[in-house]
């Protein structure tokens, strides 16, 4: 095994802080071949081969079809891309956005960004996500011309609820499933029928490639109007078949993604040795863990009893020099940008986001420093004597 350092890793901070996210992108080295053919090709944008290469390579690896795949420049684009290729299609005039208040801010800033009024809704206490069955009564729903599921963390939802959603109100459906790749590239996850999935490549996320996005969507009309939406609206000629914008991945992001399809394999195994690491070490503990497979491999939380039990644990985490990071900060609504947005009653999301707390969590965190973080992590109640004695 290679230390940190002669793994070419940046040393350990010294003093011994551990930070929340240290991400692990392929090395220079591996990168140089793909370099190589740019050179050659002096193909360096629009969809060039490492692109074409790379999507039909992720498609082979999530076992769908080569046109099931279309790649952008982040996650953010990605939601831009099946929102106004949703639009476009369905013809849906509505304004109205329903999405969750517990996601993170780029998911309401996709919307808007579309030109809709985003309505903030509760999520539920023991999934996090926006229940199909929960939406089908709700009061707006008639102006209602997109519905936005998060699957939070990369916890995954009830995507045949709504595909059966879409298909019985007619209305659009878009789900982030920004934090989703890895946990779909285990077997046994099927696509919805036509709507379409937003995931990031993002470097903070399990598979990155710096910054970049997928739109996955068994509906190839579906995705090659999302490819007009991402190339000025051109597809096969330079006459603009719908209002478009530039999110298309560059060769270059593409060579980084094709080096890291290439090393996922021990990067996935490696993200499985910290979950592995926190499950073991919260087992001896009171305290809930959440870790991959339930969510992805690049998030460690933990459930707090209740506000004062988070906010003990994260005096302690302080204490010990231990970063952490409320991911979704306090909901949507907890956010200037978005405080006014309308929105449900948000008892259930006010309360997650309390109880929520993002662990350190890369893909070489030691057993070690995993030790160190669990054993701050006092349980409810020795968290509420603490409190009362001072
Ligand atoms: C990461 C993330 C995004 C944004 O993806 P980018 O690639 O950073 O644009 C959107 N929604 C959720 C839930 C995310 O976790």
């Amino acid at each position: 095994m290679l230390t940190p350092e002669a793994d070419g890793m940046p040393p350990r901070d010294p003093s011994g802080r551990i930070p929340v996210a240290r991400p692990s992108l392929p090395r220079a080295e591996t990168l140089v071949p793909y370099l190589r053919r740019i050179d050659e090709t002096r193909i360096y944008s629009n969809h060039g081969p490492l692109v074409d290469l790379f999507e039909a390579r992720i498609a082979e690896r999530l076992g769908l079809g080569k046109h099931a795949v279309l790649s952008c420049n982040s996650g953010t684009m990605a939601l831009v891309a099946a929102i106004r290729a949703e639009r476009n299609l369905s013809g849906h005039r509505g304004r109205l956005c329903l999405l969750p208040a517990y996601t993170f801010v780029a998911t309401a800033g996709a919307a808007q960004s579309c030109g809709y009024d985003c309505h903030l809704l509760d999520i539920a206490p023991d999934t996090w996500a926006v229940e199909p069955a929960a939406l089908r009564h709700h009061p707006r729903l008639s102006e209602v011309g997109l519905v936005l599921p998060v699957a939070p963390y990369g916890r995954m939802i009830d995507l045949q609820g709504w595909q059966e959603f879409h298909d019985k109100t007619g209305i659009p459906v878009v789900i982030d499933a920004a934090a989703c790749l890895d946990r779909l590239m285990h077997p046994g996850t099927v696509l919805p029928r036509s709507i379409p999935l937003a995931v990031s490549l993002h470097a903070t996320k399990s598979f990155g490639c710096g910054e970049g996005g997928l739109v996955l969507s068994r509906d190839t009309g579906l995705l090659r109007e999302a490819y007009k939406v991402l190339n000025n609206g051109f597809l096969g000629s330079r006459e603009a078949q719908t209002a478009g914008l530039n999110g298309k991945m560059s060769e270059y992001a593409a060579a980084v993604a094709l080096a890291e399809l290439d090393g996922f394999a021990r990067k996935s195994a490696q993200w499985t040795k910290v979950a592995v690491a926190y499950a073991d070490a919260g087992r001896e503990t009171e305290v809930t863990l959440w870790t991959a497979p339930q969510i992805s491999g690049c998030y460690a939380l933990v459930e707090a009893a209740n506000a004062g039990h988070a906010a003990a644990m994260k005096a302690r985490l302080v204490a010990a020099g231990i970063d952490f990071r409320n991911w979704y900060g306090g909901g949507l609504s907890a956010h200037p940008a978005y405080a006014r947005l309308s929105h449900d009653p948000l008892p259930v999301s006010a309360d997650v986001a309390a109880r929520i707390i993002g662990l350190p969590c890369f893909t070489d965190l030691a057993k070690a420093d995993i030790g160190r973080i669990v054993a701050c992590l006092s349980p409810p109640l020795a968290a509420q004597m603490q409190a009362s004695r001072s």
